[in-house]
């Protein structure tokens, strides 16, 4: 037997009445968990392990799965469940984290990354600067962080009269020196360049607080999603919900 914290990134149903449960804990990584008649209305653990929350939980080891004893929920962002932009981005971030941690590896930065977005969507903060900074933070806990100020190629500090271009693969910003490698790139504005670097440098209350025309936003949304659908080696299943979800009725 053994407790931690955890938070739900994703359940499916098993059987009658269990659930299998992809957790994230701060120190053994990702773990797979059943939670066993969770869903009978007298489960005593049913109630605590949602998504969405910091739960406490104890332990018992097994060979495919562990099991659930005993939960309790230690945090509950209810707020954040309420809005469904909010719910929708949630689950994106936390689909992003279960790509991005292997099972049973020590994955406290991105364990306390993820907190602290569920936690900013919670108190109402834009979802879309939630996501872009959990992304730059994932890719950074990654050690691939995307370069934003010298040219990947030639690793010239940037000029702000050239051209630029985003170019995953090679890990950030191209100069107008290099022909286009034959991998995926696009154009980047100053502007989205910009915004990039302030995702760098200043901390996410400060990102909150800027002005940002809705084109460079788009601009810098594609780009980190490029860059971690190259990271991650594929596109999060739940950005076509999170689409759908903001691109209203
Ligand atoms: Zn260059």
């Amino acid at each position: 037997m053994y407790k931690t914290q955890a938070m739900v990134l994703s359940r499916f149903e098993l059987g009658e009445a269990d659930r299998v449960l992809t957790l994230l804990t701060p120190h053994d990584g990702k773990i797979k968990a059943i939670a066993k008649g969770v869903r009978r209305p007298k489960s005593r653990i049913g109630g605590a392990v949602e998504p969405f929350a910091e739960l406490h939980l104890v332990m018992i080891r097994g060979r495919t799965f562990d099991i659930i004893s005993q939960a309790s929920v230690g945090e509950a962002w209810l707020n954040l469940r309420d809005h469904l932009e909010s719910s929708a981005t949630a689950w994106y971030l936390g689909e992003l984290a279960q790509r991005a941690v292997e099972e049973r590896a020590t994955a406290y930065p991105v364990y306390a990354l993820l907190r602290r977005a569920f936690q900013l969507l919670d108190d109402g903060m834009a979802p879309g600067r939630v996501a872009r900074w959990y992304e730059y933070g994932l890719a950074d806990a990654l050690g691939m962080r995307p370069e934003v100020d010298r040219c990947v190629e030639c690793d010239r500090q940037l000029d702000e009269t050239e051209t630029f271009r985003w170019v995953p693969a090679l890990g950030g910003v191209l100069c107008e020196r290099h022909p286009g490698p034959p991998t995926e790139q696009v154009g980047l504005s100053l502007g989205a360049l910009k915004l990039l670097k302030a995702y760098r440098r200043l901390d996410i209350e400060a990102i909150a607080a800027l002005r940002i025309p809705p084109a460079v936003e788009a601009e810098a949304e594609d780009a980190l999603r490029r860059f971690l659908r190259y990271v991650l080696e594929r596109e999060a299943r739940s950005l076509a919900f999170l689409d759908e979800v903001r691109a209203g009725p």
